[in-house]
């Protein structure tokens, strides 16, 4: 089942003479439950592409269709937000925690500020934060959390809306290698209980074994795409 089709995707930036195509003409399936890592040199096209995922950018040109459903048609709807959530969850390179808040505070936000009911908002924050192994750690705020626990919530908070996709940007960038290790098997269990749908962009060949499939970009470009498996060094 296809859960995130693009096809014929450009993005150009600016006006000409001093424009940049920073995506040429991208096409990309992702299927249900597969996760797919997304590498490239600096400047070759990942960041925006995860940009027009989330409806933060629009397409110069192309399609983008999740679960099916138009994405262009809701661009400029009042309800882009409210389908944006539905379907797309953010994670960062940093984690972009609230550090007033404690840990399960983080988490329920995002139900909080879309005023659900109170009932709703504990219990799904109670499974994201089994999900995520960090009940025990509920009341503490990011700052007394190591590195990989602040990135669990950052994940935690990001599925609460249960999306379709869950996109990463540099996820372990900022953790150690024992860290990234707990970051990258959460995500293969979210993919083996949920099924959830994971697109990451990494530098890092070791992360990039985690996935099941590779996509290289080179000047907005995807030239090519490999299953994980070929990496050398998977074990
Ligand atoms: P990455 O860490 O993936 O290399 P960048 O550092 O290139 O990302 O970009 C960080 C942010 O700056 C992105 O949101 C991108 O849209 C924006 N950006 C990158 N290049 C330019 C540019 N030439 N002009 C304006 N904004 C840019
Ligand atoms: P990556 O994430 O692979 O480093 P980006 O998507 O950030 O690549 O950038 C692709 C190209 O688009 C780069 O040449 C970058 O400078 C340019 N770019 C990105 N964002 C902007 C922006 N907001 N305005 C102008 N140019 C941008």
């Amino acid at each position: 089942k296809s859960v995130l089709a693009v096809k014929n995707l450009s993005k150009i930036y600016g006006q000409e003479p001093n424009s940049v195509v920073a995506l040429d003409h991208v096409d990309l399936d992702l299927a249900a439950g597969e996760i797919v890592m997304l590498m490239g040199p600096s400047g070759s096209g990942k960041t925006t592409l995860l940009q027009l995922l989330g409806g933060l950018e629009p397409p110069t040109e192309g399609k983008i269709k999740v679960n099916n459903r138009e994405w262009q048609e809701f661009f400029r709807e009042p309800q882009v937000s409210h389908f944006r959530r539905d379907m797309i969850g953010f994670v960062f390179q940093f984690f972009n925690l609230i550090n007033a808040l404690t840990a399960e505070e983080n988490i329920a936000l995002p139900l909080i500020l879309a005023g659900q009911p109170k009932k709703k908002t504990m219990a799904l924050t109670e499974e994201m934060l089994q999900l995520v192994g960090l009940s025990e750690r509920r009341k503490h705020r990011p700052s007394e959390l190591s590195g990989g626990q602040q990135q669990r919530v950052a994940i935690a908070r990001a599925l609460i809306h249960q999306p379709a996709i869950l996109l990463a940007d540099e996820p372990t960038g900022n953790l150690d290698s024992r860290n990234s290790i707990e970051i990258l098997e959460l995500f293969l269990r979210m993919r083996d209980q949920l099924g959830q749908t994971i697109l990451i962009v990494t530098h890092d060949p070791y992360v990039a074994t985690y996935g099941d499939r590779v996509v290289l970009f080179r000047d907005g470009r995807i030239v090519d795409a490999y299953n994980a498996d070929k990496i050398v060094g998977k074990n």
